[in-house]
């Protein structure tokens, strides 16, 4: 039987090196996120690696638009075994001036909408008696840094519903646990990198050893690989035990 994982925010960044690690393990992947050549990626990512390969361009913001996508992924593939709640984005601005429409649309997508797509998949997820939700969270959803006001409580926030998900998971093999990457280099970061670097007048190398990876005892960023050896270990059939777990993946940033 052909195991089917859903992953939100997959058609770059992150999302798409977790989409393509568990493709290439013969996993049926639901691929969704808002870039417009979303169906190419995933037409390409299909044959790369000879597995059924759907694409939704759901918006996060919209739960109905989360129910619809998890419910045409049970529907197309006829279960769901692995949901990852990826899709996130970033806004950077001292509280003071932190714009109500960015805190907002922040709490939608990094927050709600792994709430919408978790209970979505739950019914389904109970009657297979097999589970595994994996929320991409943050080291921002276990420490804080200044002017993220909104996606550090987010971020907190996926990791307090992670241990909601896997005491009520408990008994029904379903495991719910959360990856908390330090910086990662995606298209988010390099947009950062950049910003930071006007804001700051300092060069992009600068923001790069002196802000980002000054948290990390490893001053590396972490390779997106490794996430996804994470999440395949997490997804496996054995892991049963292994749940309501917060993942720090971060270079030793948490540890401090
Ligand atoms: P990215 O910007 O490169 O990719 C984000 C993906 O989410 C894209 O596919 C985008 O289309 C999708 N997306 C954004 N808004 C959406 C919406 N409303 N509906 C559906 N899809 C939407 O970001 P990334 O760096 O790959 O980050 C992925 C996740 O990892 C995020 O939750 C982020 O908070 C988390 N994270 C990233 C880092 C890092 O350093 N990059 C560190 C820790 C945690």
């Amino acid at each position: 039987m052909k195991k089917v994982a859903l992953i939100t925010g997959s058609t770059r960044g992150i999302g798409h090196h977790l989409a393509e690690a568990f493709a290439e393990k013969g996993y049926a992947i639901m691929l969704n996120g808002l870039e417009e050549n979303g169906q190419e990626i995933a037409d390409k990512m299909a044959d790369k690696f000879n597995v059924s390969v759907k694409f939704s361009g759901a918006n996060l913001r919209d739960p109905e638009a989360a129910n619809k996508m998890v419910e045409e992924t049970i529907d197309y593939f006829g279960r769901i075994d692995v949901l990852i709640n990826n899709a996130g984005i970033q806004y950077v601005s001292p509280v003071k001036d932190f714009p109500v429409d960015k805190w907002q649309a922040i709490i939608d997508i990094n927050l709600s909408s792994t709430f919408h797509t978790s209970k979505a998949a739950w019914k389904q997820m109970e009657e297979q008696h097999f589970g595994r939700i994996i929320n991409i969270a943050s080291a921002h959803g276990l420490r804080a840094s200044a002017y993220k006001s909104a996606y550090v409580a987010a971020k907190h926030g996926v990791v307090g519903l992670t241990k909601v998900l896997a005491l009520e998971g408990a008994g029904h093999n379903i495991t719910c646990n959360a990856i908390c990457p330090g910086y990662v280099k995606t298209p988010l970061v390099e947009g950062q990198i950049r910003d930071q670097a006007a804001a700051h007048g300092i060069s992009e190398e600068e923001v790069i050893s002196k802000i980002m990876l000054a948290k990390h005892a490893v001053k590396e960023f972490v390779p997106e690989n490794l996430l996804a050896k994470a999440a395949l270990f997490l997804a496996s059939e054995e892991a049963t035990t292994l749940t309501g777990v917060s993942l720090p993946i971060e270079g030793a940033w948490t540890v401090q």
